[in-house]
């Protein structure tokens, strides 16, 4: 299996996996420093471990980004930076057969992904998508936050409702 690392770096050659059989898998690694996500939301040390897998309408990326940013705590409004975890899957058509040169038709659905005439395939707006997903709705700084107690409800209140709901259900399943 061919093994790529980029680093600071998003596009790999993909032209021999192209030419490979269905099934043929090359693993990527991706390191970037800095990754603007949005206009003033920039994520610093994203990793992403990647699998390229060659299907039939192209090639499927699927893996792992961890990115850290910098993030306001929705509960006691701390500065922090937290890092985060998202997998996702990713198709990229050809927009040339990689044999004979002629050109191919464009995916239809806007979620697919187009790799260009030389057979380059650019992770950079995946990578961003992810990392946006990635970032919480609702950041908070960590377990010591002295907003923790005011402003949800105790922990254990949460956890008795919950069982509740599960004892519930159990109960009708019992009739
Ligand atoms: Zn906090």
């Amino acid at each position: 299996m061919i093994a790529t690392h980029l680093h600071n770096d998003t596009v790999v050659n993909v032209a021999q996996l192209l030419k490979a059989r269905v099934g043929a898998v090359r693993t990527v690694t991706v390191h970037l420093d800095d990754l603007a996500l949005d206009q003033d939301l920039e994520a610093r040390n994203l990793e992403a471990g990647l699998k390229f897998t060659r299907i039939a309408s192209g090639i499927l990326v699927s893996g792992e980004v961890t990115v850290t940013s910098p993030q306001v705590c929705a509960r006691c409004l701390t500065e922090f930076e937290g890092t985060y975890v998202e997998s996702f899957e990713a198709e990229y058509w050809p927009s040339v057969d990689v044999f004979t040169g002629l050109p191919l038709p464009e995916p239809t659905d806007d979620e697919i992904f187009v790799i260009d005439e030389n057979h380059q395939l650019d992770l950079r707006e995946i990578l961003r998508q992810v990392a946006i997903l990635a970032q919480p709705i609702r950041p908070v700084c960590g377990p010591d936050c002295p907003g923790f107690q005011s402003l949800l409800p105790d922990s254990e209140d949460i956890a008795d409702a919950r069982l509740a709901v599960l004892q519930a259900l159990l109960d009708d399943r019992a009739d």
